[in-house]
């Protein structure tokens, strides 16, 4: 089985630890960059951009998954770490600056504070089955994206319909909502079926 990494300097660790295990694969937190060399694959899971980039600074891991992630190496962001997976932010702050990875453009805390957090059924492009149940707290939503990046789900309803939420370039995916707390782990078996080469 593949081992998948879970940069874990910040955000919801250990859902992802039990996700990665539960669909079939080995996971390895990361916090060092010892550990990283031994992943096929990484995570980055939720919780707060700006102070995720910082501490990936701060434990020297920053030059090292540039350095992997341009090699090839397969990864998965939810939320937080969607917004480190995208090559642009809009309107960044002057400090923040993201690893990068996949073509687009996200904006932080997009869907505003009257729906700072909510739930919706998804039809996800490439998991079959029933829709997924995405919860999306203080989520980014993708404002645009380049010609190589597949769009893999939008918000069905509301305001926000239609707006970008799940996206995969290559081996890179990403998704605004949290597949990792609500037990259904399809998306977790999607990304390990991309880092087997099979999907
Ligand atoms: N709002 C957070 C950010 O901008 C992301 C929230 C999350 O990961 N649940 O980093």
């Amino acid at each position: 089985a593949p081992t998948i990494g879970i940069l874990a300097v910040q955000g919801d660790v250990r859902e992802h630890v039990y996700a990665v295990e539960d669909a079939g694969a080995r996971a390895l937190t990361v916090r060092r960059p010892t550990e990283l060399e031994a992943v096929d694959a990484l995570i980055v899971p939720g919780g707060e951009s700006t102070t995720m980039d910082k501490l990936v600074r701060a434990f020297d891991l920053y030059a090292p998954l540039r350095s992997r992630l341009d090699h090839g190496m397969p990864a998965y962001g939810s939320c937080a770490g969607m917004i480190m997976l995208a090559d642009r932010i809009a309107d960044a702050r002057p400090d923040q600056q993201t690893l990068g990875g996949i073509d687009m453009t996200v904006r932080r805390n997009a869907f505003g504070r009257q729906v700072d957090s909510f739930e919706e059924d998804l039809h996800i492009r490439a998991i079959g089955g029933t829709p997924m149940r995405a919860v999306f707290i203080r989520a980014p939503w993708v404002e645009e994206v380049g010609d190589g990046v597949d769009v893999l789900a939008r918000v069905e309803d509301g305001p926000a319909a239609g707006r970008i939420v799940a996206v995969r370039q290559g081996s890179l995916v990403a998704t605004s909502f949290h597949p990792e707390v609500t037990g259904d782990h399809r998306f977790h078996q999607l990304f390990v079926e991309i880092v087997r080469g099979n999907a």
